[in-house]
This record gives C-alpha cells, structure tokens and sequence, in this order.
C-alpha cells in the first residue's frame, strides 16, 4: 500500500544532503516520522520544513555522529521522539569519499574515513540494537530494518580507493554477520551498494582527485540521490517475511 510505513520511526544519519536526504523524504512520504541526523543544523531544518510542507513527519537532531557519547544519546533520544519506544528503521548513511594514492595520502583523512564510515556506523547500530528488536516483535509491522549504505567500493577494490573500500568491505561484512544473527528475531539486515550518485560526496575530494573522477564518469549519466532512495524504500516496504538482502545498482553506462 501507499503508506506501509504508518505508525513507525525511522532514522536516517547524514540526512543533510544526498542520499540520507532524499531517503528520509521517501520514507516520510510512505508515512514514517523521520529523525534526521547531520551536523549542518540548518539543512536539517529546512529538511524537516520541505517533509512538513508534503504532510510527512520529521525531527531533526544535530549531530555529529563520530561523537560516540552524543549518537548515543541522540539514537536514544530518537526512539522516544514521536511518542513510541523504538526504531523501527535505522538507515546509517553517513560517510565521506577521500580518494587518493596512499603515497600522498594524509593519515588524517584516513582516520576520518574509519571514523565516519566504520566506527560510527557501529556505534549507531549498537546503540540501536535494543530499540530496533522492540519494534521487531512490537511495532506495527512485526519487523524492524537496518540498512546499511556501503558502495561498488565495498565490492570492487580499485586503485587509490584503498581505505574507502577498506570501510565498505567493512560494512559488508558487518552487515552480513549481523544478518544471520538476526534472522530470527525479524530484524532485516539490508545492504545497499550505489555507484557513482550526484551528490556533495566529490566536494572533498583533492582537486587533481577529483578531476580524475571528472575523466573517469565523462559521458555517464549518474544516478540520482532519488535513485538510491527508491532502492532503500523498496527494501524496507516489503512484507514481513521478504528481506533485501543486498542491492546494488550503478548508472546503466559504469563500467
Ligand atoms: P553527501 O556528501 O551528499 O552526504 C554525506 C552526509 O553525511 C551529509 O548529510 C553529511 O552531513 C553527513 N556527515 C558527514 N560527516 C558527518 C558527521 N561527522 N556526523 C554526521 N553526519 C555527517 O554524500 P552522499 O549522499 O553521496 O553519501 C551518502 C552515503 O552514500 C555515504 O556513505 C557514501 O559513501 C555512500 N555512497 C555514495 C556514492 C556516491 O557516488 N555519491 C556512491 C556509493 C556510496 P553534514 O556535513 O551536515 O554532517
């Protein structure tokens, strides 16, 4: 049905642009409440505003989720926000793209990309955990989602992608051991692997990087944020006894 997810609370971290953004309309759209997280506090706000405007629910939490202590307590503080006790759907999508040769890479952007992609996507999901089960055997729909967003990067290992894929690796197969573990409470572990999407992630990227990537998608129409949101919505609207475990999709002209 239209609104298959009435009644329950999602979270979306990196809902400020891109992906999160256009995947925290799409499940306001299919009536989900909404808590958006991100550290740029005024694009949550308008966010929220636009969701509000097309008569969806959204609540944003500013965040930055690399703060163990603070996603803790803001995951904690999500459960709780529209009035239930749970998380029915957590989508980490938080992450940031520093490619580069490891000859001239700084340690520090390798840090941030373990920080952010990896260790943070533990940390909400450890602190989700107890609230997701809740809403897998009491929510409205019997079953509760956790969608990891990784990348082609955490299929295909290429070079000057090195620790990036490092993190979607990791995420894979983080992903996958959960899974298995919680096959049988209802809980669906889902894995999303884009590629190339326009979106902010090419902005941090070092010039010469960065214009390599230019060369490398000239002629390729990339996907749309949309694009990946459709993906994810599709994954958490089927019925309780169907679970995507795994969806990838490129622009149809990516080698
Ligand atoms: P964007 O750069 O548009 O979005 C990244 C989001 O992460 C922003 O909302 C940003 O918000 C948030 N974020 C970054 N750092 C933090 C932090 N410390 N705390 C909280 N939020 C943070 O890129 P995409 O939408 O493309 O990226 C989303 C995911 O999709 C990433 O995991 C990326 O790896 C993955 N992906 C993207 C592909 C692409 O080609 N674009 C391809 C495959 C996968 P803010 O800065 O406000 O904190």
């Amino acid at each position: 049905s239209a609104r298959r997810l009435d009644g329950t609370t999602a979270v979306v971290t990196g809902a400020s642009s891109g992906i999160g953004a256009a995947t925290a309309k799409a499940l306001a759209a299919r009536g989900a409440a909404v808590v958006v997280m991100a550290r740029r506090a005024d694009r949550l706000e308008r966010l929220v505003k636009e969701i509000g405007a097309d008569g969806g629910a959204a609540y944003p939490m500013p965040v930055d989720v690399t703060d163990a202590d603070r996603l803790r307590e803001a995951v904690d503080a999500a459960a709780g926000t529209f009035g239930h006790d749970r998380i029915d759907i957590l989508v980490n999508n938080a992450g940031i793209m520093l490619l580069g040769p490891a000859a001239d890479a700084s340690l520090d952007d390798w840090r941030r990309m373990v920080d952010l992609n990896l260790t943070a996507l533990l940390t909400a999901t450890h602190a989700a955990l107890p609230h997701l089960l809740r809403a897998a055997e009491s929510g409205p729909r019997q079953v509760a989602d956790l969608v990891n967003v990784s990348s082609i990067a955490g299929r295909v290992a290429r070079l000057g992608s090195n620790v990036y894929n490092a993190t979607k690796f990791g995420v894979g197969a983080f992903s996958e051991s959960l899974r298995q573990e919680f096959a049988g409470r209802h809980l669906r572990v889902g894995l999303v692997e884009p590629g190339a999407v326009d979106t902010e992630l090419r902005d941090h990227l070092r010039p010469e990087v960065r214009e390599a990537q230019v060369r490398r998608f000239a002629g390729v129409k990339v996907l749309e944020a949309q694009d990946v949101a459709d993906a994810i919505e599709y994954m958490v609207t089927r019925p309780q006894h169907v679970a995507i475990n795994e969806l990838m999709l490129r622009p149809t002209a990516q080698e």
